[in-house]
């Protein structure tokens, strides 16, 4: 088992969905991711939050495998980001991103952090991910995320980011936005010929769609009656999917099809509920039998 280093957005979301609203809740990218990631190995966190960013506020990492060292508190306010949905939860349109102390913010990562072998860079800005990624010594794998305000704000940035990774985690609008392909598959390889072999693509309540060299692995989401709040899914399976490689020995074809389950199992949950609060109360023994439902939902026996 090994540790996981993750940069990215530690935020204060406020949220409306068809179920309803919620304001000012803790959010991010990275919160989402490590919460996840928690469940399988240690993470290390690199981010930064505000001076309005609670002790009450930090009770979401308390109890978990989560190193904090990494996680600045400066005078100002913390990442405000706004997001409203559609009324099939499908598309969302972000109603502000506020970058507030991430503006400023310079990454040094503690002595402590510095060889850790998994680095997840989630989203935040490309420069960021590029400075801690220039502090890691000799990582075995990293991997990135990246949203459209990225794509769009910053191409050049993430271009030398997703030239450095092992692995891009991205949605499918992403994909096609990214390589300029409408088609997925080559979507896929276009991204690929950016740099990273492996490539997993997220497609909302679709599912996950994975291509390492040539090949596909595709997995479906959970069918749910009830979807409250999508936001930070793709962080969360994220957190799941790396979670999960950097726990296991190698990396090899069955690790990362049992790594999207996990991904996909943990996202699962966190859509039942707004913000992270599913993710919070969720217990070992459920996560286990989430697995197993999967298994069931796509397992069939070959002629
Ligand atoms: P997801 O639903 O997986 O795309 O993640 C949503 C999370 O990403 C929210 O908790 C936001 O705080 C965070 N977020 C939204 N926009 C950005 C951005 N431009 N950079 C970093 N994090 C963001």
């Amino acid at each position: 088992m090994y540790p996981i280093l993750t940069v990215g957005s530690v935020a204060f979301d406020s949220i409306k969905t068809p179920c309803g609203e919620a304001s000012r809740v803790v959010g991010g990218a990275a919160t989402y991711f490590s919460v996840a990631a928690s469940f399988f190995t240690d993470v290390r966190m690199v981010a930064v939050v505000g001076d309005d960013f609670t002790e009450e506020q930090m009770r979401v990492f308390s109890g978990r495998r989560i190193d904090l060292t990494g996680l600045q508190r400066v005078s100002g306010e913390t990442f405000r980001w706004k997001g409203e949905y559609s009324v099939d939860c499908n598309s969302r349109e972000t109603i502000y991103t506020h970058l507030n102390v991430f503006d400023q913010f310079r990454p040094v990562l503690p002595e402590s952090y510095r060889s850790t072998p998994f680095v997840f860079l989630a989203n935040i800005h490309p420069a960021l991910q590029l400075e801690v990624l220039d502090q890691v010594r000799a990582p075995r794998f990293v991997a990135a995320d990246t949203m459209n305000y990225w794509i769009e704000g910053t191409p050049d940035e993430l271009g030398q980011v997703i030239g450095r990774v092992d692995a891009l985690v991205i949605n499918d609008t992403e994909a096609r936005e990214l390589s300029g392909e409408s088609n997925l598959v080559k979507a896929a390889r276009a991204i690929q010929r950016m740099g990273p072999a492996l490539l997993v693509i997220k497609r909302g309540e679709h599912g996950v769609l994975v291509t390492r060299d040539r090949g596909f692995f595709a997995a479906p989401a959970m069918p749910l009656e009830k979807v409250s709040d999508p936001t930070g899914a793709g962080d969360t399976f994220a957190g799941g999917f790396m979670g999960f490689l950097a726990s296991a020995a190698e990396i090899t074809d069955t690790v990362i099809t049992r790594a999207i389950i996990a991904g996909s199992a943990l996202a699962s949950f966190s859509v039942e509920d707004f913000g992270l609060d599913r993710l919070l109360r969720l217990t070992p023994d459920e996560l286990r039998d989430r697995f197993a439902e999967f298994k069931r939902l796509t397992h069939f026996d070959a002629l």
